[in-house]
């Protein structure tokens, strides 16, 4: 018998590991610079296995990944992993921050294309990295298995793709290059991650992809970000949160519902963990973690000086 209130909703695969990680962004205001420690705090309690810290999204620049990196590892003693994006860069420039990574005590490198600005969208864009896979072989040439290294995965297809199966094929690229897993774009949709898993397995590209998940916290802002990134949002579940955005504590309870139903099927059907988009947020993502049923209170390793 299992005392694991997870293991017992999950199949009984032999050994299995579940990885648990927290996105968080590096903060653009005082008020969030003066908001993050607080919410890494709560966030460092349940113990995730690492926090990642995204890179350009939003204009946040490459000095505020790094600092917010070595603060969360400060603060917690729970692992830090930096985004990385690529495209507009030169090799010289990612070689830098590679070595200031690595000094650094960084192990894990969340390796991303990156958006251009739309006026700079065409094949001759700046810089000397195009695409994902470059960057991975970057990193593998230069520091061969110092880093893991994660990719995006896109379960209902990257939104400038040609086609669902070009995608998976550029995806299959990632993987030659050396990627050790994956965390996907936000869903809703578990058929559409349960496909891409089928897909990997059929394509002989055994490495873990972990869902994205996305607590929902308001009706604008889920259209918005589903929208951007051009994922599924049912119809069934925009309705209702249509319907309930002036009523904020009954959109948060039905949200934490759809958001709960998704990551326990999605853990049933052998996900081998989950990526939550925090937002910077503590309680939305611990909300739904205590709804799941995932362990609250383990003790924290004693910190260092
Ligand atoms: P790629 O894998 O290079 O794919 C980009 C597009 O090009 C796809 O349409 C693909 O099909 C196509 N493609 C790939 N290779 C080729 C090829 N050889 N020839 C032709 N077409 C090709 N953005 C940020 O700016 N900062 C972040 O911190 C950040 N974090 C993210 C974290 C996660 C988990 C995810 C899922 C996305 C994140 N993004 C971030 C967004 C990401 O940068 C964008 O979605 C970007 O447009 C694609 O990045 P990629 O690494 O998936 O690119």
């Amino acid at each position: 018998m299992t005392t694991d209130p997870v293991a017992s909703r999950l199949p009984p695969p032999a050994s299995r590991l579940l990885t648990f990680s927290f996105e968080l962004f590096p903060p653009r205001t005082p008020e969030g610079v003066a908001k993050l420690p607080l919410v890494v705090g709560q966030l460092a309690e349940v113990r995730p296995d690492y926090f990642s810290v995204t890179y350009g999204a939003g204009g946040s620049n490459q000095d505020g990944t790094y600092e917010t990196v070595v603060r969360v590892v400060e603060q917690t003693g729970v692992e830090a992993a930096p985004h990385l994006t690529c495209v507009g860069s030169t090799r010289a420039s990612i070689a830098a921050l590679l070595e200031r990574y690595r000094e650094a005590g960084v192990r894990r490198i969340v390796a991303l294309r990156g958006d251009l600005p739309a006026t700079a969208m065409s094949a001759s864009a700046p810089g000397e990295f195009h695409y994902a896979n470059e960057l991975v072989s970057f990193i593998r040439e230069t520091h061969g298995d110092a880093f893991e290294i994660e990719v995006a995965a896109y379960p209902e297809m990257h939104p400038q793709a040609s086609g669902p199966e070009q995608d998976f094929e550029h995806f299959r690229r990632k993987v030659e290059a050396g990627a050790d897993g994956a965390l996907t774009q936000l869903f809703y949709n578990a058929d559409a991650y349960l496909d891409f898993v089928d897909r990997c397995g059929r394509a002989g590209l055994d490495i873990p992809v972990v869902p994205g998940i996305m607590p929902i916290t308001g009706y604008q802002n889920i259209v918005r970000f589903c929208s951007s990134c051009g994922a599924d949002l049912p119809r069934w579940v925009r309705l209702r949160l249509e319907e309930l955005q002036d009523n904020k504590p009954a959109l948060l309870d039905f949200g934490l519902d759809v958001a709960t139903r998704l990551c326990e099927r999605l853990l049933q059907a052998g996900a081998p963990g989950l990526h939550f988009y925090t937002i910077n947020q503590a309680e939305p993502t611990l909300r739904l973690w205590r709804n799941l049923g995932l362990p609250v209170t383990v003790p924290a390793p004693a910190m260092a000086g």
